[in-house]
């Protein structure tokens, strides 16, 4: 024998009872569209169909935010101690079904069975810990100023971290006292639907949290309606635009997450090995499809070529396939649209003259798929430069002195993130403190915490998630 054979192991499914349909969960309990009407969540990675979901029309969101402004009434007032009881079962019983949420994720969204149990379940259980613990602090927290909940919260949450992406809006929202309706992705709905029988579980008060799914008419119908007090909203700039708008005038609160380009720039001293493994993570975690994705990647010259050498190596040793096998790297684009999009702008960099590394494999033949991908010789006009690809593509770029490092990664419109290699903390300080940015890593990338503020500059949206500051997001000081 040659070489060792490869041997998949795959985690099973038989943990997860997927339903064939749901409703939406109101005023405590599932409940039959209004709308009657139902789309198809599919699995990215067979396109089988997984189950049929609500669809929320007008009068489905009306009766949600009624129910969340009835359980608004019990909820603000129940003792800050009480909530975060609520909130620490909920963490306790998102541990011991961890694995039943992972299959479910990965399942359902196509990422890979190793970064959903071993990543987003512990920072969604660490989300509801941390906010459960904030829960009877408030009041001491801001000094002599007193911290109101807003009312009634519309969330609408994207398909990239379905169940993180809720813990980080539901979590805080509930330890402040707000009740909450949210809208989960349509292609990625499964997680908060099995998060809702939780809430059941728990015997959280009916209304405290709503859940309407169905598709962007539905989100919008959210934003629309008069008795919503504040709108959080992760996912594209576009949307969130719109959602801007959309709220006006209208006295409510508002925080948007939306998209990123972020610079992952390597100067010549870097620990070089380290800082691949760094770009790496950085770009081809979550199939790229990550706001805060290093997906600039910015080379000091003399050490390009050296460089982008260790860093193709590296990348043909990714596995891409089934998410539930626990060796696979790379998982399913998560839906046909997504990989259309991604392919198209790939398209776009080559016919603009960028160079083009893809790695060799195998790919499934069914379910929507995309080779790891490298571009090089790329001008900053490029789109591939420019655009949020929210796939696993990572575009170079070069420069001489750190003035023009720091010129290029900020000559985007986004703001979100960036990443900074060097041995010397002073490097990492000059830089850190030019670049217009809300989260920068240094010698490391994609690095969260619930305690850390998480958010963006420029068209990467407002408001801050995580830590004191994501709390404020949710309350209205008086003094
Ligand atoms: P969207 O911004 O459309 O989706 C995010 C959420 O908003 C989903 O729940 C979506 O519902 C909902 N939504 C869509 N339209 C409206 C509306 N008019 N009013 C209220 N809610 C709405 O992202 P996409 O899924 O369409 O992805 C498009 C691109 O956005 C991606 O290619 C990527 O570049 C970027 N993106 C960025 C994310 C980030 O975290 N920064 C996350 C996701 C995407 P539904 O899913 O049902 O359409």
């Amino acid at each position: 024998m040659d070489k060792w054979e490869y041997s998949e192991s795959i985690e099973s499914d038989s943990i997860v009872s997927i339903k064939s349909k749901y409703g939406h969960f109101i005023d405590g309990k599932f409940s039959t569209p209004n709308s009657k009407k139902y789309l198809k969540t599919v699995s990215p990675s067979t396109e089988e169909v997984l189950a049929s979901i609500s669809v929320g029309n007008k009068n489905d969101v009306d009766s949600a935010v009624n129910s969340a402004k009835e359980g608004f009434k019990i909820w603000s007032k129940t003792a800050p101690s009480e909530r975060a009881k609520y909130l620490y079962k909920l963490a306790r019983l998102i541990q011991e079904r961890s694995r039943e949420f992972a299959v479910l994720e990965s399942m359902d969204g196509g990422k890979p069975i190793k970064e959903s149990r071993d990543f987003d379940l512990p920072q969604v259980a660490a989300n509801f810990f941390y906010f459960a613990g904030w829960a009877d602090k408030l009041d001491i927290s801001w000094g002599t100023k007193e911290m109101k909940p807003y009312g009634v919260v519309g969330q609408i949450i994207p398909w990239n971290f379905p169940l993180l992406m809720l813990a980080w809006k539901v979590a805080p929202a509930l330890a402040t006292g707000n009740t909450v309706v949210l809208k989960p992705a349509e292609t990625t709905p499964l997680t908060a639907l099995l998060f809702a029988e939780l809430c059941e579980e728990v015997g959280l008060p009916k209304g405290v949290f709503n859940l309407v799914t169905g598709d962007g008419t539905t989100g919008s119908e959210l934003v629309n309606h008069e008795g919503i007090s504040k709108i959080a909203f992760t996912g594209s700039t576009s949307v969130g635009k719109y959602i801007q708008n959309a709220v006006g005038e209208r006295d409510i609160g508002l925080t948007l997450e939306l998209g990123g380009k972020a610079a992952n720039i390597v100067y010549n001293d870097a620990a070089l090995d380290q800082a691949v493994e760094g770009v790496v993570n950085g770009i081809f975690f979550n199939q790229g499809h990550v706001c805060c994705a290093g997906s600039r990647l910015l080379l000091q010259e003399d050490i390009h070529d050296e460089f982008i050498n260790k860093l193709e190596k590296r990348m043909q040793t990714l596995r891409v396939g089934n998410p539930l096998d626990k060796n696979t790297d790379i998982g399913a684009i998560n839906s046909k649209e997504q990989l259309d999009k991604i392919t198209s702008l790939v398209n776009e960099g080559v016919n603009d003259g960028g160079e083009l590394f893809q790695i060799e494999c195998e790919l499934p033949s069914e379910g929507y798929w995309y080779r790891p991908s490298l571009f090089t010789n790329v001008q900053p006009s490029y789109n591939i430069a420019r655009e949020e690809i929210f796939g696993p593509v990572l575009t170079t770029l070069t420069f001489r002195t750190p003035e023009e490092a720091v010129d290029i990664a900020n000559n985007t419109e986004y703001g979100l993130s960036a990443g900074v290699w060097t041995e010397k903390g002073s490097k990492i300080l000059w830089t850190a403190d030019r670049l217009d940015a809300g989260v920068i890593w240094a010698n490391t990338f994609n690095k969260f915490d619930p305690s850390s503020p998480f958010g963006g500059y420029k068209e990467s949206g407002f408001g801050r998630e995580g830590g004191r500051h994501g709390l404020l997001s949710y309350l209205k000081v008086r003094s």
